[in-house]
Protein backbone atom coordinates (compact mmCIF):
# COMPACT_ATOMS: atom_id res chain seq x y z
CA UNK A 1 0.00 0.00 0.00
CA UNK A 2 2.26 2.97 -1.33
CA UNK A 3 0.91 5.77 0.07
CA UNK A 4 1.70 7.31 -2.78
CA UNK A 5 3.92 10.38 -3.81
CA UNK A 6 2.34 13.63 -4.51
CA UNK A 7 2.73 15.10 -7.68
CA UNK A 8 5.65 17.33 -9.11
CA UNK A 9 4.74 21.00 -7.86
CA UNK A 10 2.60 20.05 -5.64
CA UNK A 11 5.40 19.84 -2.40
CA UNK A 12 4.74 22.12 -0.27
CA UNK A 13 8.39 21.60 1.19
CA UNK A 14 11.16 19.29 0.66
CA UNK A 15 11.08 16.05 3.75
CA UNK A 16 13.55 13.77 4.19
CA UNK A 17 13.89 10.60 6.34
CA UNK A 18 17.77 9.81 8.22
CA UNK A 19 17.98 6.67 9.43
CA UNK A 20 20.66 6.59 12.27
CA UNK A 21 23.35 3.78 12.71
CA UNK A 22 22.74 0.81 15.45
CA UNK A 23 24.01 1.32 18.44
CA UNK A 24 25.13 -1.82 20.45
CA UNK A 25 22.45 -1.55 22.56
CA UNK A 26 20.36 -1.68 20.12
CA UNK A 27 22.10 -4.30 18.37
CA UNK A 28 21.86 -6.89 21.59
CA UNK A 29 18.13 -6.11 21.56
CA UNK A 30 17.42 -7.41 17.87
CA UNK A 31 17.65 -10.67 19.90
CA UNK A 32 13.97 -10.10 21.34
CA UNK A 33 12.54 -10.07 18.00
CA UNK A 34 11.42 -12.56 15.18
CA UNK A 35 11.95 -9.57 12.50
CA UNK A 36 14.33 -7.58 14.44
CA UNK A 37 14.78 -4.64 11.48
CA UNK A 38 11.50 -3.17 11.57
CA UNK A 39 12.65 -0.28 8.34
CA UNK A 40 13.41 -1.27 4.99
CA UNK A 41 14.23 1.07 2.46
CA UNK A 42 14.01 0.75 -0.99
CA UNK A 43 15.16 4.23 -3.10
CA UNK A 44 13.21 7.14 -1.74
CA UNK A 45 10.87 4.44 -0.45
CA UNK A 46 10.61 4.12 4.02
CA UNK A 47 8.92 -0.01 4.63
CA UNK A 48 7.87 -0.32 8.28
CA UNK A 49 7.35 -3.92 9.50
CA UNK A 50 5.29 -4.49 11.96
CA UNK A 51 8.45 -6.27 14.43
CA UNK A 52 5.94 -8.11 16.94
CA UNK A 53 4.79 -10.30 14.22
CA UNK A 54 6.68 -13.57 14.45
CA UNK A 55 5.69 -14.80 10.89
CA UNK A 56 8.46 -14.87 7.83
CA UNK A 57 8.42 -10.99 5.92
CA UNK A 58 5.35 -11.92 3.71
CA UNK A 59 3.10 -12.12 6.59
CA UNK A 60 4.28 -8.86 8.54
CA UNK A 61 1.98 -5.80 8.12
CA UNK A 62 3.99 -3.48 6.38
CA UNK A 63 3.01 0.41 5.67
CA UNK A 64 4.87 2.32 2.69
CA UNK A 65 6.05 6.22 3.27
CA UNK A 66 7.60 8.07 -0.33
CA UNK A 67 9.70 10.97 0.71
CA UNK A 68 11.69 13.35 -1.08
CA UNK A 69 14.96 11.89 0.10
CA UNK A 70 15.47 8.59 2.07
CA UNK A 71 19.04 8.52 3.69
CA UNK A 72 20.44 5.52 5.02
CA UNK A 73 23.17 5.04 7.83
CA UNK A 74 25.67 5.41 5.48
CA UNK A 75 24.79 9.01 4.82
CA UNK A 76 27.43 11.69 5.98
CA UNK A 77 26.45 15.04 6.75
CA UNK A 78 28.46 16.42 3.46
CA UNK A 79 25.45 14.49 1.73
CA UNK A 80 22.62 15.91 3.74
CA UNK A 81 23.91 18.99 3.53
CA UNK A 82 24.62 19.57 -0.37
CA UNK A 83 20.84 18.15 -0.84
CA UNK A 84 18.92 19.95 2.34
CA UNK A 85 21.20 23.20 3.61
CA UNK A 86 23.34 24.35 0.32
CA UNK A 87 20.33 25.45 -1.74
CA UNK A 88 19.32 27.61 0.83
CA UNK A 89 22.57 28.91 0.90
CA UNK A 90 22.17 30.20 -2.36
CA UNK A 91 18.55 31.76 -1.92
CA UNK A 92 19.83 33.42 0.95
CA UNK A 93 22.10 35.58 -0.95
CA UNK A 94 19.45 36.58 -3.25
CA UNK A 95 17.72 37.72 -0.51
CA UNK A 96 15.23 34.70 0.10
CA UNK A 97 14.48 33.16 3.70
CA UNK A 98 14.93 29.32 3.69
CA UNK A 99 14.28 26.59 7.13
CA UNK A 100 15.36 23.63 7.75
CA UNK A 101 14.42 21.58 10.73
CA UNK A 102 15.35 18.36 12.06
CA UNK A 103 12.11 16.43 13.49
CA UNK A 104 12.28 12.88 15.45
CA UNK A 105 11.82 11.80 19.03
CA UNK A 106 15.12 11.73 21.79
CA UNK A 107 18.00 9.87 20.34
CA UNK A 108 17.16 10.12 17.03
CA UNK A 109 20.10 11.93 15.40
CA UNK A 110 18.61 15.86 15.36
CA UNK A 111 21.58 17.10 16.86
CA UNK A 112 24.56 14.96 15.26
CA UNK A 113 22.26 16.40 12.26
CA UNK A 114 22.47 19.89 12.18
CA UNK A 115 25.44 20.80 15.17
CA UNK A 116 27.05 17.24 14.54
CA UNK A 117 29.48 15.38 17.56
CA UNK A 118 32.89 15.82 18.32
CA UNK A 119 34.84 15.50 15.20
CA UNK A 120 32.20 15.55 13.00
CA UNK A 121 30.80 18.94 11.53
CA UNK A 122 26.42 19.05 11.46
CA UNK A 123 24.80 21.38 9.06
CA UNK A 124 25.36 24.62 10.48
CA UNK A 125 28.79 24.38 10.35
CA UNK A 126 28.83 23.31 6.84
CA UNK A 127 26.26 25.94 6.19
CA UNK A 128 28.09 28.52 7.75
CA UNK A 129 31.46 27.73 5.27
CA UNK A 130 28.91 28.09 2.71
CA UNK A 131 28.20 31.45 3.44
CA UNK A 132 31.92 32.22 4.11
CA UNK A 133 33.02 30.83 0.76
CA UNK A 134 29.88 32.66 -0.82
CA UNK A 135 30.79 36.20 0.92
CA UNK A 136 34.78 35.57 -0.65
CA UNK A 137 33.63 34.97 -4.05
CA UNK A 138 31.07 38.06 -4.07
CA UNK A 139 32.50 39.97 -6.80
CA UNK A 140 29.90 42.94 -7.37
CA UNK A 141 28.59 42.81 -3.60
CA UNK A 142 29.48 43.15 -0.04
CA UNK A 143 28.07 40.14 1.79
CA UNK A 144 27.89 40.59 5.98
CA UNK A 145 26.58 37.78 7.90
CA UNK A 146 25.20 37.72 11.30
CA UNK A 147 24.11 34.99 13.81
CA UNK A 148 22.01 34.69 16.54
CA UNK A 149 20.95 31.56 18.11
CA UNK A 150 17.94 31.18 20.93
CA UNK A 151 15.64 28.56 22.48
CA UNK A 152 12.08 28.08 22.72
CA UNK A 153 11.35 26.82 25.95
CA UNK A 154 7.71 25.76 27.34
CA UNK A 155 6.47 29.25 24.69
CA UNK A 156 9.15 31.58 25.83
CA UNK A 157 11.82 32.12 23.97
CA UNK A 158 15.44 32.73 25.70
CA UNK A 159 18.44 34.35 23.74
CA UNK A 160 21.55 32.14 23.98
CA UNK A 161 23.97 34.47 23.21
CA UNK A 162 24.28 36.16 26.48
CA UNK A 163 25.09 35.66 30.09
CA UNK A 164 22.11 38.22 30.78
CA UNK A 165 19.69 35.04 28.85
CA UNK A 166 16.76 37.20 28.51
CA UNK A 167 14.03 34.67 29.46
CA UNK A 168 11.28 35.93 28.04
CA UNK A 169 11.93 37.97 24.47
CA UNK A 170 8.84 39.74 21.97
CA UNK A 171 7.84 38.63 18.95
CA UNK A 172 7.21 41.22 16.61
CA UNK A 173 6.60 41.81 13.09
CA UNK A 174 8.03 44.81 11.66
CA UNK A 175 5.90 46.03 8.59
CA UNK A 176 9.64 46.61 6.48
CA UNK A 177 11.78 43.80 8.25
CA UNK A 178 9.55 40.95 8.81
CA UNK A 179 9.77 39.38 11.92
CA UNK A 180 12.10 40.41 14.53
CA UNK A 181 12.96 39.76 17.85
CA UNK A 182 13.88 43.12 20.17
CA UNK A 183 16.98 42.40 22.19
CA UNK A 184 17.96 39.48 20.66
CA UNK A 185 21.50 38.84 20.10
CA UNK A 186 23.14 39.42 16.47
CA UNK A 187 26.31 39.01 16.32
CA UNK A 188 28.51 39.52 13.29
CA UNK A 189 30.93 36.12 12.44
CA UNK A 190 33.19 35.83 9.59
CA UNK A 191 35.02 32.52 10.45
CA UNK A 192 33.64 28.89 11.23
CA UNK A 193 35.63 28.98 14.39
CA UNK A 194 33.63 31.87 15.98
CA UNK A 195 30.54 30.00 15.05
CA UNK A 196 31.77 26.86 16.58
CA UNK A 197 32.47 29.01 19.83
CA UNK A 198 29.12 30.51 19.30
CA UNK A 199 27.31 27.62 19.30
CA UNK A 200 29.29 25.84 21.74
CA UNK A 201 28.70 28.47 24.43
CA UNK A 202 25.07 28.59 23.62
CA UNK A 203 24.74 24.82 23.96
CA UNK A 204 25.78 24.64 27.63
CA UNK A 205 23.00 27.95 28.20
CA UNK A 206 20.24 25.69 26.91
CA UNK A 207 17.53 24.81 30.01
CA UNK A 208 19.33 24.01 32.59
CA UNK A 209 17.41 20.45 34.25
CA UNK A 210 19.31 18.51 36.70
CA UNK A 211 19.36 15.50 34.42
CA UNK A 212 22.25 17.28 32.17
CA UNK A 213 22.46 19.02 29.02
CA UNK A 214 20.88 16.31 26.70
CA UNK A 215 17.89 15.84 28.66
CA UNK A 216 17.34 19.66 28.31
CA UNK A 217 18.23 20.02 24.68
CA UNK A 218 15.26 17.47 23.95
CA UNK A 219 12.84 19.42 25.54
CA UNK A 220 13.22 22.82 23.67
CA UNK A 221 13.92 24.16 20.37
CA UNK A 222 16.98 25.75 19.33
CA UNK A 223 16.85 27.96 16.42
CA UNK A 224 20.23 29.47 14.72
CA UNK A 225 19.25 32.08 12.38
CA UNK A 226 22.01 33.01 9.86
CA UNK A 227 21.06 36.73 8.32
CA UNK A 228 22.59 37.54 5.07
CA UNK A 229 23.16 41.15 3.94
CA UNK A 230 24.44 41.65 0.56
CA UNK A 231 24.78 45.32 -0.55
CA UNK A 232 25.58 46.25 -4.48
CA UNK A 233 29.65 47.24 -4.20
CA UNK A 234 29.22 50.49 -7.18
CA UNK A 235 25.54 51.77 -5.86
CA UNK A 236 26.00 52.26 -1.88
CA UNK A 237 22.38 53.63 -2.06
CA UNK A 238 20.79 50.61 -3.39
CA UNK A 239 19.20 48.62 -0.38
CA UNK A 240 20.69 45.29 -2.03
CA UNK A 241 18.99 41.98 -0.27
CA UNK A 242 18.55 40.29 3.34
CA UNK A 243 18.00 36.43 3.39
CA UNK A 244 17.35 34.64 6.48
CA UNK A 245 18.38 31.05 6.88
CA UNK A 246 16.66 29.71 10.07
CA UNK A 247 18.14 26.20 10.98
CA UNK A 248 16.31 24.19 14.15
CA UNK A 249 17.30 21.31 16.10
CA UNK A 250 13.06 20.26 17.57
CA UNK A 251 12.30 19.44 20.80
CA UNK A 252 12.22 15.32 20.75
CA UNK A 253 8.79 14.55 19.57
CA UNK A 254 7.82 11.88 22.15
CA UNK A 255 7.83 14.45 24.62
CA UNK A 256 4.78 15.59 22.81
CA UNK A 257 3.25 12.44 23.56
CA UNK A 258 4.29 12.05 26.94
CA UNK A 259 0.29 12.77 28.88
CA UNK A 260 1.32 10.81 31.73
CA UNK A 261 3.52 13.22 33.10
CA UNK A 262 2.88 15.47 35.73
CA UNK A 263 3.36 19.00 36.57
CA UNK A 264 6.52 20.96 35.21
CA UNK A 265 7.26 17.44 32.88
CA UNK A 266 3.85 17.98 31.94
CA UNK A 267 3.40 21.62 30.86
CA UNK A 268 7.02 21.04 28.86
CA UNK A 269 5.02 17.98 27.13
CA UNK A 270 2.12 20.37 26.33
CA UNK A 271 4.61 22.92 24.63
CA UNK A 272 6.09 20.92 22.56
CA UNK A 273 3.02 19.21 21.48
CA UNK A 274 1.55 22.64 20.73
CA UNK A 275 4.14 24.29 18.58
CA UNK A 276 4.87 20.63 16.81
CA UNK A 277 1.25 20.38 16.39
CA UNK A 278 1.15 24.03 15.14
CA UNK A 279 4.14 23.24 12.82
CA UNK A 280 2.40 20.94 11.18
CA UNK A 281 -0.59 22.81 10.69
CA UNK A 282 1.30 25.60 9.40
CA UNK A 283 2.95 23.41 6.76
CA UNK A 284 -0.05 21.92 6.04
CA UNK A 285 -2.23 25.05 5.12
CA UNK A 286 1.10 26.76 3.42
CA UNK A 287 0.78 23.41 0.75
CA UNK A 288 -2.99 24.16 0.48
CA UNK A 289 -2.68 27.78 -0.51
CA UNK A 290 0.09 26.20 -2.95
CA UNK A 291 -2.09 23.87 -4.74
CA UNK A 292 -5.29 25.31 -4.63
CA UNK A 293 -4.72 28.80 -5.62
CA UNK A 294 -6.92 29.61 -2.57
CA UNK A 295 -6.53 31.88 0.27
CA UNK A 296 -6.35 29.39 2.84
CA UNK A 297 -5.64 30.70 7.02
CA UNK A 298 -2.41 29.69 8.35
CA UNK A 299 -2.78 29.49 12.00
CA UNK A 300 1.41 30.61 12.69
CA UNK A 301 -0.06 32.27 15.94
CA UNK A 302 -0.86 29.02 17.73
CA UNK A 303 2.85 28.67 18.99
CA UNK A 304 5.73 30.99 19.38
CA UNK A 305 7.64 28.50 16.83
CA UNK A 306 5.64 29.36 13.84
CA UNK A 307 5.00 32.92 15.17
CA UNK A 308 9.17 33.60 15.06
CA UNK A 309 9.49 31.24 11.40
CA UNK A 310 6.11 33.31 10.12
CA UNK A 311 8.27 35.16 6.93
CA UNK A 312 10.21 31.91 6.89
CA UNK A 313 7.86 29.37 6.13
CA UNK A 314 6.04 29.58 2.69
CA UNK A 315 5.58 31.85 0.31
CA UNK A 316 9.03 32.81 -1.47
CA UNK A 317 10.94 30.54 1.24
CA UNK A 318 11.94 26.93 0.75
CA UNK A 319 11.28 24.64 3.65
CA UNK A 320 13.14 21.25 4.63
CA UNK A 321 12.23 18.56 6.84
CA UNK A 322 14.92 15.70 8.06
CA UNK A 323 13.03 13.56 9.82
CA UNK A 324 15.31 11.30 12.37
CA UNK A 325 14.97 7.72 12.75
CA UNK A 326 16.48 5.22 14.54
CA UNK A 327 16.56 1.61 13.04
CA UNK A 328 15.32 -0.20 16.08
CA UNK A 329 12.63 -2.45 16.58
CA UNK A 330 12.77 -0.43 20.24
CA UNK A 331 10.99 2.36 18.69
CA UNK A 332 8.55 1.09 16.39
CA UNK A 333 5.98 3.51 17.79
CA UNK A 334 7.84 6.49 17.77
CA UNK A 335 9.18 5.34 14.45
CA UNK A 336 5.40 5.20 12.96
CA UNK A 337 4.66 8.92 14.73
CA UNK A 338 7.88 10.23 13.06
CA UNK A 339 7.04 8.83 9.59
CA UNK A 340 3.04 10.16 9.74
CA UNK A 341 4.08 13.34 10.86
CA UNK A 342 7.11 13.70 7.92
CA UNK A 343 4.67 12.32 5.60
CA UNK A 344 1.47 14.69 6.24
CA UNK A 345 4.09 17.69 5.67
CA UNK A 346 4.60 16.62 2.16
P1 LIG B 1 18.88 13.69 19.24
O1 LIG B 1 19.50 15.05 19.12
O2 LIG B 1 17.83 13.44 18.19
O3 LIG B 1 18.39 13.40 20.61
P2 LIG B 1 21.59 12.76 18.85
O4 LIG B 1 21.94 13.59 17.65
O5 LIG B 1 22.09 13.25 20.16
O6 LIG B 1 20.00 12.59 18.94
O7 LIG B 1 22.05 11.26 18.55
C1 LIG B 1 22.02 10.25 19.53
C2 LIG B 1 23.35 9.47 19.47
O8 LIG B 1 23.51 8.82 18.21
C3 LIG B 1 24.56 10.37 19.64
O9 LIG B 1 25.52 9.69 20.36
C4 LIG B 1 25.02 10.61 18.22
O10 LIG B 1 26.40 10.90 18.14
C5 LIG B 1 24.67 9.28 17.54
N1 LIG B 1 24.32 9.47 16.12
C6 LIG B 1 23.21 10.07 15.67
N2 LIG B 1 23.16 10.06 14.32
C7 LIG B 1 24.29 9.47 13.91
C8 LIG B 1 24.86 9.17 12.62
N3 LIG B 1 24.20 9.49 11.49
N4 LIG B 1 26.05 8.54 12.58
C9 LIG B 1 26.69 8.22 13.71
N5 LIG B 1 26.23 8.47 14.96
C10 LIG B 1 25.05 9.09 15.07
MG1 LIG C 1 19.56 16.51 20.61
Amino acid sequence: HDEGRKEDGETSIVVSVRVRPETSREISFRGKYANPLPIQIHNDAVILLDPDTRSTDHGRRQRDFVFDHVFTESASNEAIFRTVALPLVRRSIEGYNGTCFAYGVTGAGKTYTMIGSPGVRGLIHLTADALFQARNEAVDSKITIKMSFLEIYNEHLCDLLTHTRNMNLDIVEDPHKGICVPGLTEQEISTTSQVTTLLRQGQARRSTAPTGANEASSRSHAVLQFTVISRPLDDNSAPGHIGKLSLIDLAGSERAAATENRGLRMTEGAAINRSLLALSNCINALGDIQVTGRKVFVPYRDSKLTRLLKDSLGGNTETHMVANIPPSALYFEEILNTLKYAYRAK
